[in-house]
């Protein structure tokens, strides 16, 4: 009985370390390069924990967000023009939080909730560029599906599929070959991913944010426009304006996932070509 107790014991002392990894910890990495592609300035915000993490062990982080972000209000007073700048500042500042810089960000400007009506060619072929410049070790995205598609609202949707086919097109040198001849650029074959925003049954991979909830919630809460009272009522971009401040930090704790008592973000983690991203192997 007591060897039995001392083991149940033992397991639940180990349970952060028994969360499914690859076969390198994502806590290990150091030195890559990684790459998150969104589709509106706060889409990482739910990887904002792992990237902390990853950036203070070392690694390069870029994001890439294809649209501007500039219809998501329900202020009267607010115009797409000033909601564009008012989320890129947003997003700047969110990215300070985590130890990024505005080196490590680039937004290619489409308009919000419009993603699948923009040129798919194009939009890929951006896509690709900044695939074939930046050179990610791992590329991370909403996730398109394993076995099947994965439903998405509008923008999420484009965005995961555009990224996919972007990846895919980047490690093909007759594919966008203008860039490759005209911009000095060579082709790129992304070999290991992590998604977010998929379905909770086929993600796989769990990392403890435990320290870095603090940088998680302060870059959260630079989103004043998205998370607060300025949805409805934009105050500026200073929280002590906001009726709300102390429900703001709340709101955002309160979405940070807890599994047996640690703070974890999670994904879908694939390593492989990016022709076998979303599927088995088959005959
Ligand atoms: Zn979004």
């Amino acid at each position: 009985m007591k060897t039995i107790n001392k083991f149940i014991l033992l397991f639940i002392i180990n349970i952060p370390l028994c969360f499914s990894q690859p076969k390198t910890p994502i806590s290990e990495w150091v030195g890559k390069t990684i790459l998150l592609i969104g589709a509106h300035p706060d889409d990482d915000h739910l990887s904002h924990g792992t990237l902390a993490m990853l950036k203070a062990n070392g690694n390069n982080i870029y994001i890439v967000t294809l649209t501007t972000g500039n219809v998501g209000t329900k202020d009267p007073n607010m115009s797409k023009t000033d909601l564009s700048k008012i989320r890129r500042q947003e997003q700047i500042d969110a990215m300070k939080e985590i130890g990024l810089s505005e080196e490590n960000y680039v937004n290619l400007g489409y308009d919000d909730g419009r993603l699948e009506f923009a040129d798919k060619e194009e939009t890929i072929g951006k896509l690709v560029h900044y695939i074939r410049k930046f050179k990610p070790d791992v590329l991370m995205s909403f996730d398109p599906g394993f076995n099947y598609q994965v439903w998405h609202k509008s923008d999420h949707r484009a965005a995961a599929y555009l990224t996919a086919d972007a990846v895919r097109a980047a490690e093909w040198p007759l594919m966008y070959e203008g860039d490759i001849i005209h911009n000095n650029l060579d082709a790129h074959l992304v070999p290991e991913f992590l998604f977010y925003g998929g379905n909770i049954k086929d993600k796989n991979t769990t990392v403890n944010i435990d320290k870095y909830v603090n940088q998680r919630v302060a870059a959260g809460a630079k989103y004043l426009s998205q998370w607060s009272s300025g949805w409805f009522n934009y105050l500026g971009s200073d929280i002590n304006n906001y009726p709300d401040k102390e429900n703001v930090y709340k709101k955002i704790r309160d979405r940070i996932k807890i599994v047996n008592g640690v703070s974890v973000e999670q994904f879908r983690h694939y390593k492989g070509i990016p022709d076998g991203m979303g599927r088995s192997p088959r005959d």
